[in-house]
């Protein structure tokens, strides 16, 4: 029997405001806490859990930027000239995302979504590779870095195999006691919320299955470690949308080219622009003005968020809408969907939740980035107490320390 495994289970979208009048875990893991979220979507908030720093430091956030000369798209222009009714379908797209990926060598989750092809060639994509590997952000580590780092040996979930699939996969890595760290990672509720919305009853049918295999997943583990810590939280909540906003037409009614005077890109809840000229600068801002469902971030705003890029990467302008509004179409979706996240961190749904089956959790963990410093932390005491139990193969703490000057302090 090996002393301690740290399990980190990330359930995606398992937001405050969803188990908050839910027994969830009470038994497994009774002390919660609200977390508050990162602006972006998934793309901003995982890079963000697991590198315990903000999008502006990691320079993972939205998925399309507007950059023509990096743009790896250009082979793919004369998509433009097949019917829209094929091209927007999402079945063609799933297909299209998948061989576009391989050719591409994205390591990461790649979807094209909703990305005109006459404008494509105009973008680059920004998770070109995967945040659940070593090396996996466009700066700075990731706790997948300090375990390889440290020699840990650990397991981490490969979304594309499935929940449960994942599951059985982290349960073959504990019985023979192979690992000293664990990391799955459960999408599902987020998937089902956007078709079916946060109040749906399927909603706690899934509660009820994650809390079923989250006891299997501790009885396993109790079976072959002394000391199981438990950690089980989300990156966001997620927002009933009851209101759509036709944004694109807006824009387009204007006297301005999309590509020639400015660029978009409608992510679902956010709009984020690019200049060429001061006519499209003004018409645009004027025409964001008058839009009630939402509002530009002034650059303070975004600063405090830890979303403001000095080189306007993601976007010289960006239109956040409120809660509860969805922009449609997008370059997201082109048809609605029931519920989404990506609205401001204040908003009553952007709220993440944290649980665990420890008796306390430090007052410094608030927000979704300061989850990678419970992560460091719970490494560094499994790795010495499983290397003093003799058990732990890999670099010896020695020459581990030797590196630590160039990773993230780990103390909470
Ligand atoms: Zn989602």
């Amino acid at each position: 029997m090996k002393a301690k495994l740290p399990l980190f289970v990330f359930i995606d979208a398992c937001g405050w405001e969803i188990i908050k009048n839910d027994p969830f875990l009470q038994d497994l893991a009774p002390l919660r806490r609200r977390l508050t979220s990162v602006l972006g979507y998934s793309s901003a908030c995982v890079p963000s859990i697991l590198s315990g720093r903000p999008p502006a430091e990691h320079r993972n956030w939205s998925y399309f930027v507007y950059d023509p000369k990096n743009s790896p798209f250009k082979s793919l222009r004369w998509l433009r000239w097949l019917p829209e009714s094929l091209t927007s379908r999402r079945r063609f797209r799933r297909l299209l995302s998948r061989f576009v990926k391989r050719q591409m060598n994205f390591r990461g989750y790649f979807d094209l979504y909703n990305i005109p092809f006459r404008h494509i060639s105009l973008f680059d994509f920004t998770e070109k590779k995967n945040p659940l590997q070593p090396r996996g952000l466009n700066r700075g580590h990731t706790i997948f870095d300090y375990l390889e780092t440290y020699g840990l040996a650990y397991h981490v979930s490969a979304p594309e195999r499935g929940e449960e699939a994942n599951l059985a996969t982290l349960l073959q890595d504990i019985q023979p006691e192979r690992i000293d760290f664990a990391f799955l990672y459960w999408p599902g509720l987020d998937g089902l919320m956007h078709a079916v919305g946060n109040d749906s009853p399927r909603v706690e049918l899934k509660l009820r299955t994650y809390e079923q295999w989250l006891g299997r997943l501790v009885a396993m583990a109790k079976r072959h470690y002394q000391e199981v810590a438990l950690y089980v939280f989300s990156d966001h909540g997620m927002a009933n949308c009851d209101e759509l906003l036709d944004l694109r037409a807006r824009i387009d009614a204007l006297p301005l080219r999309m590509g020639l005077d400015y660029a978009v890109v409608y992510d679902s809840t956010m709009a984020r622009f690019w200049f060429f000229n001061d006519a499209a600068r003004g018409q645009i801002r004027n025409c964001l003005y008058a839009v009630p469902q939402g509002r530009v971030l002034p650059e303070a705003e975004l600063k405090a968020l830890g979303t403001w890029f000095s080189d306007s990467y993601f976007g010289e302008l960006i239109f956040l809408v409120n809660e509860g509004v969805l922009i449609v179409p997008s370059n997201m979706g082109e048809r609605p969907i029931r519920a989404m996240h990506g609205y401001h961190p204040v908003e009553k749904h952007s709220f993440a939740a944290l649980f665990t089956n420890q008796s306390e959790l430090p007052e410094a963990i608030e927000a979704i980035p300061d989850i990678f410093r419970l992560m460091t932390r719970e490494a560094d005491d499994a790795f010495r107490r499983n290397q003093t139990a003799g058990r732990t193969s890999g670099v010896s703490r020695q020459a581990a320390m030797t590196d630590r000057t160039a990773m993230p302090t780990a103390n909470v």
